[in-house]
């Protein structure tokens, strides 16, 4: 096995930014390998790396990942220490089977959902944590933003801030403008299945649903930011934070819209346009979610057209020393800055930035462990204190009331 090899799978906009942050840290990642479905879609990114003026040694492969054949014939080849897996969700599975059949660490960003349900939920991969603990390999998953960066501003709270965490609010805020009357920021199908799901949170040991989008508050957002309507949404960081922070009383996720968004998916939505079983068209059948996504705007081709911030966070409410504690820790991201160095707006740039920083801590094994882990399992502190330097600097503030 060669040493720090990595390979990335996935040449969307999220693995255009991994595989950028790999090639800028070529001391770390000596040996990248970048694969997709498509390979001119690797290819197109790697040009764009070289540009920039990164030594030309990028190698680029196709490859199906819904297929393990594949990958571990791809695997063996490449012999990486880790796969950093950003393509969809519904290849997690596949490239964890392929990880253990190869003996490789493994990395993703986002749980497992099966195409035909739109359900995430941590189970299917946690499930994998004996094969991985018996086989000696780690396997990190969620390692993005939210769930990522999310997971350890909580997990560095708790280390750092309180003896006793009483509430978590998780706050993703796009304040980004593509021009379009309705795009989505990452793929559309992901994307419309998260937003149209119905809402949940976890209050006092258990889980309450709420209908999709039917919780509302306005949170003021620092930055020139402001005002913003945000809304109860379930996501998957809940899951796996409700599990390794079991004294979290309270915890919820909030997302903002704008109104112009929830319009058009409202009307989607009534006219059946984000169903995502298969429907016959002239004896043709479709999922009317996966061509409406053939119809909207590649993502990937929103980077130069965006203008704007984004800004996610974390607000607790905790006690340190028996005193009542608020804190609130973030980081802002601005889309034209983001585009600038990768060619990706800020959605896709603060998903791969952790995915590589990630993978750095595993390959140094400032990060290591045997088993399937989630971010906030490690120790914030290694992680916390390069992820500025990677490109995502946070902001910690204490507030004196609870506002949320
Ligand atoms: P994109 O749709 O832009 O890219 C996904 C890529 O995966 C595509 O380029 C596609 O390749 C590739 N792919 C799809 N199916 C296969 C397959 N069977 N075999 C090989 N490659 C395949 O998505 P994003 O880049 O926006 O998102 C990537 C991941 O990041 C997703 O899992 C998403 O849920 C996650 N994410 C996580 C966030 C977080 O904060 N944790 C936030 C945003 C996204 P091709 O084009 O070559 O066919």
């Amino acid at each position: 096995m060669g040493k720090n090899n990595v390979l990335i799978i996935g040449a969307g906009g999220v693995g255009r930014v991994t595989a950028f942050k790999c090639a800028q840290r070529r001391d770390v990642f000596q040996n990248i390998t970048f694969a997709s479905r498509t390979k001119s879609k690797c290819d197109a990114i790697v040009n764009d790396i070289y540009d920039k003026g990164c030594p030309k040694t990028i190698r680029t492969e196709a490859i199906d990942a819904d297929k393990v054949p594949e990958l571990v014939a791809l695997i063996n080849d490449v012999q990486p220490n880790l796969v950093i897996n950003v393509a969809l969700p519904y290849q997690d599975l596949t490239i964890m089977e392929s990880c253990l059949l190869t003996g490789v660490n493994y990395l993703d960003t986002a749980n497992y959902e099966h195409p035909d349900t739109a359900k995430f939920c941590y189970e299917p991969q946690w499930s994998y944590d004996n094969k991985f603990k018996k086989n000696g390999l780690l396997a990190l998953l969620g390692c993005g933003f939210d769930p990522g960066v999310t997971n350890v501003y909580t997990a560095y709270a708790k280390k750092h801030i309180f003896d006793k965490i009483d509430t978590l609010d998780i706050i993703d805020c796009n304040a980004g403008d593509h021009g379009y009357p309705f795009a989505t920021n990452f793929n559309p199908e992901i994307n419309i299945r998260e937003v149209s799901a119905k809402g949940r949170f976890f209050k006092d040991g258990q889980w309450h649903v709420t209908e999709p989008l039917s919780v509302q508050k306005v949170f003021n957002f620092p930055e020139g930011i402001g005002d913003k309507d945000i809304y109860l949404l379930f996501h998957e960081e809940m899951e796996s934070l409700a599990k390794h922070l079991p004294e979290i009383r309270q915890m919820r996720f909030w997302m903002t819209f704008g109104e112009s968004y929830l319009t058009h998916l409202r009307v989607l939505e009534n006219v059946g346009m984000t169903r995502i079983d298969a429907v016959d068209y002239n004896g043709h059948k479709i999922v009317p979610l996966q061509f409406l996504k053939a119809l909207l705007p590649d993502p990937a081709t929103l980077g130069s057209r965006t203008k704007g911030k984004t800004c996610i966070g974390c607000w607790l409410s905790g006690v340190k020393d028996g005193v009542e504690k608020f804190y609130y820790i973030y980081n802002v991201c601005d889309h034209e800055t983001c585009y600038a160095e990768t060619g990706a707006q800020a959605v896709s740039y603060t998903t791969g930035v952790p995915a590589a920083l990630g993978a750095k801590l595993i390959l140094t094994g400032q990060w290591n462990g045997n088993g399937v882990f989630n971010m906030e399992q490690f120790d914030p502190d290694p992680f916390m204190q390069e992820i500025g330097n990677w490109g995502l600097p946070w902001i910690e503030t204490f507030p004196n009331k609870q506002r949320i």
